[in-house]
């Protein structure tokens, strides 16, 4: 049995449950994560779609394109309070991210990695030992695909 952990958003109407370990977390400092957490980042813990459980309301979906890839991004959040709970990405076929702030124990993995620092706040830095990259941190892992 794989362990499993549980989120949320925070009305409560949407409610999702995870299996195994994420295939990759980042907090991402780019201006697209800044303005749709209304935040100075993004942190996000990536797994393979079918180990994702939505449960609840349907989540309303919202697609952006980036301006830097022309990919499409899909923020999926609660109809009701508006919490960005989940996406999905062009650039990774039958992966979803999870916004860490939406776990129940949202402090459950370790961040391996910030992305697009060349955006970040001046005051914010990097834990040492932390892979840092200036833009995107590519190519995609395998495992997503
Ligand atoms: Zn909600
Ligand atoms: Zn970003």
């Amino acid at each position: 049995m794989s362990e499993t952990h549980e989120g949320g958003c925070l009305c409560g109407a949407v409610r999702f449950r995870t299996r195994g370990q994420p295939f990759r977390t980042s907090a991402c400092h780019c201006t697209f994560c800044q303005r749709r957490t209304g935040s100075v980042l993004g942190l996000y813990a990536y797994f393979k779609a079918e180990e994702v459980e939505l449960n609840g309301a349907p989540l309303t979906r919202y697609e952006h394109r980036s301006d830097e890839s022309g990919r499409w991004l899909r923020i999926e959040f609660c109809p009701t309070c508006g919490t960005p709970v989940t996406h999905t990405a062009e650039l990774w076929p039958g992966a979803r991210g999870i916004s860490a702030g939406a776990f129940d124990d949202p402090k459950w993995f370790a961040v391996e990695r910030h992305t697009w620092t060349r955006s970040k706040h001046p005051w914010l830095e990097p834990p040492a030992g932390v892979a840092t990259f200036e833009k995107a941190a590519t190519p995609p892992p395998s495992k997503a695909t």
